[in-house]
């Protein structure tokens, strides 16, 4: 962190950065006492990393490790890097981490990265990176995935991050306003934020009770440009909130979160989908997605801006291709209401109706921690290297729940619950 980054931290409020790094622990990981935890962060992030260790060696921790990253150093690779540094990762690094995961070490990330850090970069290059990494993080990612530990994102403003989202504000401004819809996005705001996210939970709890009672065969989108048809997989469960992670934590991966979400079937699919809002991935933006299905797989994709990247996306493993979540969101949600795009998944996801390509998430099955990947697999369960969220809902949207023998529920109209 340099001086700038220093002076720009100063104008976000400490007492509301407390509150989210005591609700990160408390609440996203309830991390017990006794467990180790592994972070990462961006440099700038460097004051809630800070208040998150506090918190949690408070609450008993055994070890915290953070790793953070630098934008400058990440850039340096593109602009220095030998061809053959871009098939590179820390494989070493990950094994580690699988280790540690295995181990019953709680994993917590700060984002707030620069969304556009790679947007001028090689978009070969910026793929390859990103293949060979999701290929050294899979063994574990698959522990984070299969929801085998306690887990979670919460977000920091970083100087870049929030001229992105307010490009017209001087610098400390953009970052004050950011941290506030941040603050205010992960319910940390006010005082009582931990009891705040009980009440939130139990309103979440009720949504996908009811979904798991009506057991759609399927979920019909139809809005502009979307007519699609979401088969559910097999034996799929419904979630949202909180929930216990195999090692018995239960616990808020994501702060903030407004979905409820479970597993699409991978086969059946049928239709064709718009997106709603700009996709930022990994440095670039890809905006206005056309994509249409056939049996479950992506047969057509347009972009009128990031076309070539999300192609390659699409072409990362034959699961790429296909879905691994669907997740429904009210447009009232407050981060929808605050009408701020924030180029971050974790916040843009949960201001709309959302679809994921790629992973599966095992818990969203009935016992799906009891079931083999091949099991998974059978009742419709997506695999790949991948899983990226991307926003299909809006104020127009509706969406039909569809039973086994056709009869239907209306489940959401013009954006809101039924
Ligand atoms: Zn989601
Ligand atoms: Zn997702």
């Amino acid at each position: 962190m340099n001086t700038h980054q220093r002076e720009l931290s100063a104008t976000i409020d400490p007492v509301k950065l407390d509150r989210l790094a005591e609700v990160a622990v408390r609440v996203g990981l309830n991390l017990q006492a006794g467990q180790d935890l592994f972070l990462t962060a961006p440099v700038a992030a460097l004051p809630l990393v800070r208040r998150i260790a506090e918190h949690a060696y408070k609450a008993g921790a055994g070890l915290v490790t953070p790793i953070l990253s630098d934008e400058e150093v990440t850039l340096a690779r593109y602009r220095f890097g030998p061809d053959a540094s871009f098939d590179k990762a820390a494989t070493w690094l990950y094994d580690g981490v699988a280790k540690a995961f295995a181990a019953n070490t709680a994993r917590l990330a700060i984002v707030g990265d620069n969304p556009m850090l790679l947007a001028g970069e090689d978009p070969a290059k910026v793929s390859r990176a990103s293949k060979a990494n999701s290929i050294a993080y899979q063994p574990a990612l698959e522990k984070i995935a299969g929801f085998d530990i306690n887990w979670n994102i919460v977000a920091y403003p970083s100087t870049a991050w929030a001229k992105q989202v307010f490009p017209n504000e001087p610098e400390d401004i953009a970052v004050a306003k950011l941290a506030e819809a941040i603050f205010a996005a992960s319910r940390v705001d006010k005082e009582g934020a931990v009891a705040a996210w009980e009440a939130h939970n139990a309103t979440l709890r009720r949504r996908y009770d009811w979904l798991n009672g009506e057991r759609f065969a399927s979920l019909h989108f139809t809005g502009p440009g979307t007519d699609l048809m979401v088969g559910l997989a097999d034996g799929h469960q419904w979630q949202g909130g909180a929930s216990p992670a195999k090692n018995g934590v239960v616990c808020n991966p994501n702060i903030p979160t407004e979905e409820v979400f479970t597993t699409p079937h991978a086969r059946r699919v049928e239709g064709h989908v718009s997106s709603t809002k700009p996709l930022s991935y990994q440095g670039s933006l890809i905006d206005q997605i056309q994509v249409r299905f056939e049996a479950g797989r992506i047969v057509e994709a347009k972009a009128v801006r990031g076309e070539e990247v999300l192609n390659k996306v699409l072409d990362t493993d034959e699961g790429a291709r296909r879905l691994g979540e669907v997740a429904l969101v009210p447009h009232s949600s407050p981060i929808s209401k605050g009408g701020i795009l924030f180029y971050n998944t974790l916040f843009d996801e949960n201001a709309s109706c959302h679809i994921a390509l790629g992973q599966c998430y095992s818990k969203c099955f009935v016992d799906g921690a009891s079931l083999t990947p091949e099991q998974i697999a059978a009742q419709g369960g997506n695999k790949s290297f991948i899983h990226i969220d991307w926003m299909i809902g809006s104020g127009e949207v509706d969406i039909d729940g569809v039973r086994d023998d056709g009869s239907r529920v209306p489940v959401f109209r013009k954006g809101e619950w039924a």
